[in-house]
């Protein structure tokens, strides 16, 4: 995906393409708030599903495009962003104010890991963090994800945007199924950016985005609270946003 001109300068880069077949045990996993003490909103089953036995493999070197994936982010934030801000006013009460951004950390180093409520982020994930009101994404996890196509962080950012999203509604509409609605979100957003001209897909994003909800469903379908989903679950989601818009995610 990238930017069109309408909405900033159009960045010149080209879509990676998934150049890299992962095998290891990214989880894509994210949480919607704090964990709990026991259990939580980690999601082994993102890893046991896949095969392949510890980390994944480093993007190879001299193929990975730092300079593209490092605008690709920014263009996610500004663009998700954007778009938020233009149709709140004609989608919910109040305004709308964007969380604060703190984007990549290192989830190998938890001590660099950003602090949400009394722990910190985990390594291979990415959040909304309700106490703080930000979003971050651990660097591996996205440079990781990035190796296969842009279309990822868009994807991953517009995610953890549509948490932000819910935690500015009253709670009646944000919907047990959280995670789900989350992946409704960001096709609207996605989408809608797109509608508005402001995005502009490449070849190849929706199939990126199609290998990514096979890569980041959980095993088991939604169930509570926490689960995000099967892969079909949360691309079905994905796609009613998509097609349907905002207000699908409400119903
Ligand atoms: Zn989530």
């Amino acid at each position: 995906m990238r930017e069109t001109a309408r909405n900033h300068r159009r960045r010149t880069g080209v879509a990676v393409v998934g150049a890299l077949v992962l095998t290891g045990a990214l989880t894509g996993a994210c949480r919607s708030e704090p964990r709990p003490a026991a259990g939580g909103d980690t999601h082994p089953a993102a890893q046991s599903t896949r095969a392949g036995n510890g980390s994944p493999a480093p993007p190879p070197t001299g193929m990975f495009d730092e300079a593209g994936f490092q605008e690709d982010m920014r263009a996610a934030e500004t663009t998700i962003d954007d778009f938020w801000r233009r149709h709140w006013d004609g989608l919910f009460t109040g305004s709308y104010r964007s969380p604060r951004v703190a984007g990549l950390y290192d989830g190998r180093d938890p001590r660099s890991a950003p602090p949400c409520g009394d722990e910190r982020l985990k390594r291979d994930n990415a959040a909304y963090c309700p106490p703080g009101d930000y979003v971050a994404w651990d660097a591996h996890l996205m440079r990781s994800g990035y190796a296969r196509g842009d279309a990822w962080v868009y994807l991953v950012i517009a995610h953890e945007w549509g948490h932000a999203v819910q935690a500015r509604l009253r709670r009646g509409l944000v919907s047990p199924a959280a995670e789900l609605q989350a992946d409704c979100l960001a096709g609207a957003a996605l989408y809608g950016s797109s509608a508005d001209g402001t995005l502009e897909f490449e070849d190849g994003d929706e199939r990126e985005l199609v290998d990514a909800f096979q890569f980041i469903g959980d095993r088991a379908p939604w169930t509570k609270p926490g689960d995000h989903g099967s892969a079909a679950q949360r691309l079905r989601n994905f796609s009613r946003g998509g097609e349907n818009g905002v207000r699908a995610c409400f119903t």
